[in-house]
């Protein structure tokens, strides 16, 4: 062979990090190098990417530096690692090679959205996939809920049961395609199929199940729809019977829902959505994002969100998704129509009844639905990994989270960190030994740290039914599968009882490791630490429902010194009588009762509180100091103001007293501090205290419960400013971290955000983890590694 010799050549070897597997990236490279005219291959291996390029030097220059800003949608290069090599002359073409064999350290990517280019395809009557409900390609599509193990390839996804026809195939083989290597690749001919179901027949109902189903959500029926992370139960939502229904049905009388509306068009005159709103709506991950109602809003969605202020709301995700709101109107053909204001709305909520985990199989959704859907749509795919929607709002006061790069998260707080973001890593200070954290008891996720990466699960949720502590149990497999780890250590919580707890001692006995407890708000500071990368010691403040302290009583309003493995409790709120123990967290006239004892207001408390037939029983109790439990937890002291403000006698789901009390908070506006409202009783001996019984005591004479929450909120924020400040100036630590859950009250966080910045301090939040339990496993990981570092094991 002759071989020319170019002496212009130079050859470069590019290691590529980041989310660079299953994302279309190996066909854009390719287009890439030959539109350069450079020679070379590219190939998957165990470290992500790598790439020979050869050709003149400024042009590899140029391949180089645009590699990155032009790399396809799903991908994140995180680092190209250049090295020069000598250049092979006999090369004549650039090649996609094989993938290389080696430890499996990239990471399989998140479901996402349907791209543009599908949706053209999908919306083209010509096409050979109109109207085919699971179009994707490699820019779009399912990854994590259908894949069973590393290497993402087809036979280890839930896509093994279906051939590829000729069509696909082609389109799957060809470097050029779109669908080069799309593992989900199908279409009518060889890919699932859609059915439609009575709850209790087998048999498919309708020849056209889409048209169908449609058809029956407008006449107001419950839709069980089957997703990509589980099932959906859906209903008009501008229909206010089938929305009662629903959530008589579903046993859910306030707790917000979600809704699905055609684009950010049909919300006009709904909802408030500027730039960055409707930037997050449209983003590929497709989460739910909280936003301002306007006045028409709850009349447009009647029982959607009652009682609060924001809505909760995202676009089609699916193909299936936006097949339901072209039937609805009338299939057009093309893409114009997306842009255009769509009268269908849908109450999209996990289909997830008794508040176990989503539903997963058919046969589950058959018994399990049976009762609260009128019509299942269903399709023959498996859902492997259960995943749940996201939920987040835009809190424009937050900063960019480090790591994100691009910025366009920017002031973004996750509610609940789920489909679209699992399992993406989130970049950690430093490198270190595996952990596998187990999280806490609600709202449980898990989280697997390894190399300088934390890979969060999704969410899985309380923990108080058998089906959640087995969903538990199969995502921390499923994490461990994916990633291809062994863990060096596993984290808990201090909490002996909870079945995460269990789970993790069991699995630290198989694997012959160590296990690491860890103090529930030492993690939910430690969650933040990592977020941001923090090193060295903080201030945190733990601001939370209920978490075991190291006292063996419930905490949750926890001034803490955090360094590493070690943390100090430096002070805590005033302790606050539960009667009648957990019975309390549901019912804030339980607290707002025990507040007024405490203040000598034993009368009062009767006359108030006289229409609950337990009341005689309650105060008893409280006067004898039986089963009353005293906690510290902030949440609770939320809810004695929400009861004795009126606002909430009783809850039917965990925050709704302090969300009522925060929306009416709002409705006010701006407040001052109620002169006198706290005390922080200070100790030479032991932890501060911040008292808030001077607020609540001021809170019993009033009338206007708006005012109240406002009062209430205004003295919180400066008493905790205060608390937190003096603790600063004791300490010298000028950063602090704030976690829990009651830091999703933007009031709250906003304020103290606000009033301790004034102080000259540094405030950290958990942004891209949710504040509340969500976040813990996280924190655990973190503080397990601090502990292995350590060397104490
Ligand atoms: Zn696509
Ligand atoms: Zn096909
Ligand atoms: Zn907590």
């Amino acid at each position: 062979m002759l071989i020319v010799v170019d002496p212009t050549r130079v050859a470069r070897r590019l290691r590529v990090r980041g989310v660079v597997q299953g994302v279309g990236f190996r066909p854009f490279v390719y287009r890439f190098a030959n539109s350069l005219g450079l020679v070379g291959w590219v190939r998957n291996d165990g470290g992500g990417v790598e790439i020979e390029i050869q050709g003149s030097e400024p042009v590899l220059d140029a391949f180089t530096q645009c590699l990155a800003s032009e790399a396809p949608p799903l991908a994140r290069v995180d680092v190209i690692e250049p090295e020069v090599i000598p250049p092979d002359h006999s090369r004549k073409d650039f090649a996609i090679l094989p993938s290389a064999e080696g430890e499996v350290a990239t990471a399989i990517g998140p479901d996402v959205g349907v791209c543009r280019a599908c949706l053209s395809e999908l919306f083209n009557p010509d096409d050979r996939r109109w109207r085919y409900p699971f179009i994707n390609c490699t820019h779009c599509g399912p990854r994590y809920t259908i894949t069973r193990s590393l290497p993402y390839d087809r036979a280890r996804t839930s896509m093994a049961a279906f051939e590829l026809c000729a069509g696909c195939a082609a389109e799957y083989g060809h470097p050029g395609d779109r669908r080069f290597h799309a593992e989900p690749n199908a279409c009518p001919e060889c890919g699932p199929r859609l059915s439609l179901h009575e709850p209790h027949g087998l048999t498919a109902l309708a020849r056209d199940p889409l048209a169908e189903a449609v058809r029956r959500l407008q006449l107001g029926e419950i839709v069980a729809l089957k997703g990509l992370g589980g099932f959906h139960l859906a209903c008009d939502a501008s229909n206010a019977a089938a929305v009662a229904r629903l959530r008589e049905r579903k046993a859910r009388p306030h707790q917000p829902l979600a809704l699905m509306v055609a684009n950010v068009a049909s919300l006009a005159g709904r909802a408030k959505i500027g730039a960055a709103e409707a930037a997050v709506l449209e983003s590929p991950e497709r989460p739910i994002v909280l936003l301002a109602k306007l006045p028409g809003c709850d009349e447009a969605f009647p029982g959607i969100a009652p009682d609060l202020d924001e809505i909760g709301a995202m676009l089609p995700g699916t193909p299936l998704h936006y097949l339901l709101f072209h039937e609805a109107a009338g299939r057009p053909a093309g893409t114009a129509w997306l842009d255009d204001a769509q009268p269908l709305a849908l109450v999209m909520t996990s289909a997830n009844p008794h508040g176990e985990p989503l539903v997963q199989r058919n046969d589950e959704a058959f018994e399990r639905l049976a009762d609260i859907a009128d019509v299942l749509l269903m399709h023959d795919r498996d859902i492997v990994v259960r995943c749940d929607d996201s939920v987040l709002r835009l809190r424009p006061d937050l900063p960019a989270t480090p790591g994100e790069g691009d910025g366009k998260r920017a002031g973004v707080q996750f509610l609940r960190r789920a489909r679209g973001f699992t399992p993406l890593a989130m970049p950690l200070d430093a490198s270190g030994p595996a952990v596998l954290a187990f999280g806490a008891h609600f709202k449980a996720t898990l989280c697997l740290a390894r190399g300088a990466e934390a890979f969060l699960s999704q969410h899985i949720g309380g923990l108080d039914n058998p089906a959640a502590c087995a969903a538990l149990d199969e995502a921390a497999a499923h994490l461990q599968a994916i990633l291809s780890v062994r863990p060096a250590a596993v984290a808990h919580d201090a909490h002996p009882d909870y079945y995460s707890t269990r789970a993790a001692l069991a699995l630290a006995d198989a694997l012959d490791v160590p296990s690491i407890a860890v103090h529930h708000h030492h993690a939910h500071i430690a969650a933040v630490c990592a977020e941001h990368r923090l090193d060295g010691p903080v201030l945190g403040f733990a601001a939370d429902g209920v978490g075991l302290g190291t006292d063996g009583l419930p905490w949750g309003g926890e001034l803490l010194y955090v360094d590493g493995a070690e943390f100090r409790r430096l002070g805590h709120l005033s302790p606050l009588a539960l009667p009648g123990g957990d019975r309390a967290a549901r019912e804030p006239w339980r607290v707002a009762c025990a507040v007024l004892h405490a203040l000598g207001q034993r009368d009062e408390a009767a006359r108030r509180f006289a229409h609950q037939p337990a009341v005689e029983q309650v105060l008893a109790m409280l006067e004898r100091g039986v089963r009353c439990p005293p906690t510290t937890s902030l949440g609770r002291w939320f809810d004695a103001a929400a009861g004795l403000l009126g606002l909430a006698d009783t809850t039917s789901f965990e925050g709704q007293a302090a969300m009522r009390l925060e929306t009416l908070a709002r409705r006010i506006g701006q407040t001052f501090p109620l002169a006198g409202g706290y005390h922080i009783d200070t100790r030479a001996d032991g932890p501060s205290v911040l008292n808030l019984y001077p607020l609540l005591h001021l809170l019993v004479g009033e009338t206007d419960a708006a005012r109240g929450a406002s009062h209430f909120h205004a003295t919180l924020i400066d008493g905790l400013a205060q608390w937190i400040g003096d603790a600063a100036h004791a300490t010298g630590q000028r950063r602090v971290a704030l976690s829990g859950g009651c830091l999703l009250n933007r009031e709250l966080a906003g304020g103290l955000r606000h009033k301790l910045g004034a102080r000259g301090l540094a405030v950290f939040e958990a942004q891209h983890v949710p504040p509340g339990d969500g976040g813990i496993a996280l924190g655990q990981a973190w503080v397990a590694r601090a502990e292995l570092r350590r060397g104490l094991l």
